[in-house]
C-alpha cells in the first residue's frame, strides 16, 4: 500500500514573508487530512522561515535542488546539510526546468539523488518527455534512459528512500494534463523499469507522482490510476484554498 503524495513546487514564486503567510494557511486548511502525505517546495530563501511555520504540522519541507558536495568552493551553491539545517526532509531533484534551462544531465541528477539520499533527505526525482519526443514515439526509451542513469549505484533504503515523479515536458504549465491514460502508461512503464532493476518490493513501494497541470478538476480521475501515486503540482499549488482541495481529492 503506497500512502499518496500531493507535493507544490512553488518554483520561483513567494517571497519569505508572501511564503510564510501561503504555508500558515495551508497548516489550517490541510492539518485533518488523513491518508495522504503533502509536502511544499518553497524557494531556498524562505526555507528556514516556512519550516518554524510547519512546526507541529504533518506538512513536509522540501527544497527545488541541491548540490552534491558536501561544502566548499562553489559559489551559489547548497549543500545537503544546508538544507536539512533549514528544515528539509525532502528535495526536488532534476525537474526539467532545471534540466533544460539550467543544464542538469542525467548524471548531475544522479550525483543529487545520491547526495540527498545519503544525507536522509527524500529525492523526489523527476523524469519526463518533451513533446517532440512523444511525437517521436521516444517517450519509453527517454524515461528507460532517465530512469537508468539517474539512478546509477542507487542504494534502497527499505525501498522508502525515493520517489519518482512523472513530470511530461508538454504538460507543465500548458494547461495540457496528460490524459490518465496517458499518465497510467507512463507509470506502469516506470515501476516496470524499477522491478527489472531493482526488484519487485522496491517497486511496489515507491511512489510515482504524477505533474503537469494538475488542476482541483483533474485531479481525482489521475488518483484513481493504479500507478499514480500522488501529483507534483506547480501552479495550483501556489494558492492554499486550490491546492487543499488537491489534498482533499477524494
Ligand atoms: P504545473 O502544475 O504548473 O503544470 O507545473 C508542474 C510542475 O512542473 C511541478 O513540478
Amino acid at each position: 500500500h503506497r500512502i499518496p503524495l500531493i507535493a507544490g513546487n512553488w518554483k520561483m514564486h513567494k517571497t519569505g514573508t508572501e511564503a510564510v503567510a501561503a504555508a500558515g494557511q495551508l497548516k489550517d486548511l490541510v492539518d485533518k487530512a488523513s491518508g495522504v502525505e503533502v509536502m511544499i517546495a518553497p524557494t531556498f530563501t524562505a526555507l528556514y522561515q516556512v519550516s518554524q511555520v510547519l512546526k507541529g504540522s504533518s506538512i513536509a519541507l522540501a527544497a527545488q535542488n541541491l548540490h552534491w558536495e558536501p561544502k566548499g568552493a562553489f559559489t551559489g551553491e547548497i549543500s545537503t546539510e544546508m538544507l536539512v539545517d533549514a528544515g528539509c526532509s525532502q528535495v526536488i531533484i532534476g525537474h526539467s526546468e532545471r534540466r533544460q534551462l539550467f543544464g542538469e544531465t542525467d548524471e548531475t541528477v544522479n550525483r543529487k539523488i545520491q547526495a540527498a539520499a545519503a544525507a536522509g533527505l527524500l529525492p523526489v526525482f523527476c523524469i519526463g518527455e518533451t513533446e517532440a519526443q512523444r511525437e517521436a514515439g521516444e517517450t519509453f526509451s527517454v524515461l528507460d534512459k532517465q530512469v537508468r542513469d539517474g539512478l546509477k549505484g542507487f542504494v534502497f533504503d527499505g525501498s522508502t528512500n525515493l520517489v519518482v515523479a512523472y513530470e511530461p515536458v508538454w504538460a507543465i504549465g500548458t494547461g495540457k494534463t496528460a490524459t490518465r491514460e496517458q499518465a497510467q502508461e507512463a507509470h506502469a512503464y516506470i515501476r516496470s523499469l524499477l522491478k527489472t532493476l531493482f526488484g519487485k518490493t522496491v517497486a511496489e513501494s515507491v511512489r510515482i507522482l504524477y505533474g503537469g497541470s494538475v488542476k482541483p478538476d483533474n485531479v481525482k480521475a489521475l488518483m484513481a490510476m493504479p500507478d499514480v501515486d500522488g501529483a507534483l503540482v506547480g501552479g495550483a499549488s501556489l494558492d492554499p484554498e486550490t491546492f487543499s482541495k488537491l489534498v482533499f481529492f477524494n
